[in-house]
């Protein structure tokens, strides 16, 4: 963890887990929101190994998309990220993700789990939904173009679950993805540095916009 946490209270940690194909703006206000609203003591953001729910499409390896992620958030003090999915084999679940984290920092902490309105919708299908909530507080982002149906919301744990409404940033992985191989910027969509560590690489340049093609 990247500060020594304040002696005799458990760290408030915020848990942004995602595929960070690559990590863009919108996930990285989404961190800072939730840090200030939350007065959490650190955000660790959490690239997932190979995401079971991208099926569809060829994800770019979890090397890849932890390092950009380290390059992103390498200038906030409070953001640190984790390998524990990166480094895990199998598919990345949520409950193994808490776990893992909990378990890094001795048991006493706790977790605010960060996740898009999108995410938190297919919630209830998720393995282990009673000890998930058990684990961590859910902070659900609305994002444009991603509302929240009311009939998932009343579903879910009210104590457990807060919504939270962040600055319309209108930006996701998929369209960076699809500008880059459309040779288009993605200049202040994502941070510089990851402008360039793409360019670098040649990530998304097919046009599926997915596939890496390290040197
Ligand atoms: P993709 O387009 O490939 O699905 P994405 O932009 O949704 O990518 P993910 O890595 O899937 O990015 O997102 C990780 C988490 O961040 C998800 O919970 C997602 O809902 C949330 N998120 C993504 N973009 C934004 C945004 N612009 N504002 C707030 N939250 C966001
Ligand atoms: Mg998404």
């Amino acid at each position: 963890m990247s500060l020594p946490l304040e002696v005799g209270r458990r760290p408030r940690v915020g848990v942004m887990g995602g595929t960070f194909d690559p990590i863009h703006h919108g996930h990285l206000v989404a961190g800072s929101e939730v840090l200030s609203w939350f007065g959490l003591d650190e955000v660790v953001f959490v690239p997932t190994g190979e995401p079971w729910q991208k099926a569809d499409r060829k994800v770019s390896p979890g090397e890849d998309r932890y390092l950009m992620t380290v390059i992103a958030t390498a200038s906030n003090p409070r953001f640190w990220v984790s390998r524990v999915d990166v480094d895990r084999s199998g598919p990345t679940y949520t409950i193994d993700t808490l776990r893992d984290l909990r378990a890094h920092y001795g048991g006493e902490v706790d977790l605010y789990f960060i996740t898009g309105a999108d995410a938190l919708a297919q919630i209830l299908t998720w393995r282990n939904t009673e000890e998930l909530f058990e684990l961590a507080h859910f902070v659900g982002c609305t994002r444009p173009g991603h509302d929240i149906d009311m009939q998932t919301l009343h579903a879910l744990p009210r104590d457990r679950v807060t919504i939270v409404e962040i600055p319309a940033l209108a930006i996701s992985s998929t369209d960076c993805r699809e500008r880059v191989s459309a040779d288009e910027p993605v200049w202040y969509l994502v941070p510089d540095g990851v402008v360039q560590y793409i360019a670098k690489h040649r990530l998304y340049v097919d046009a599926s916009g997915a596939t890496s093609h390290r040197k």
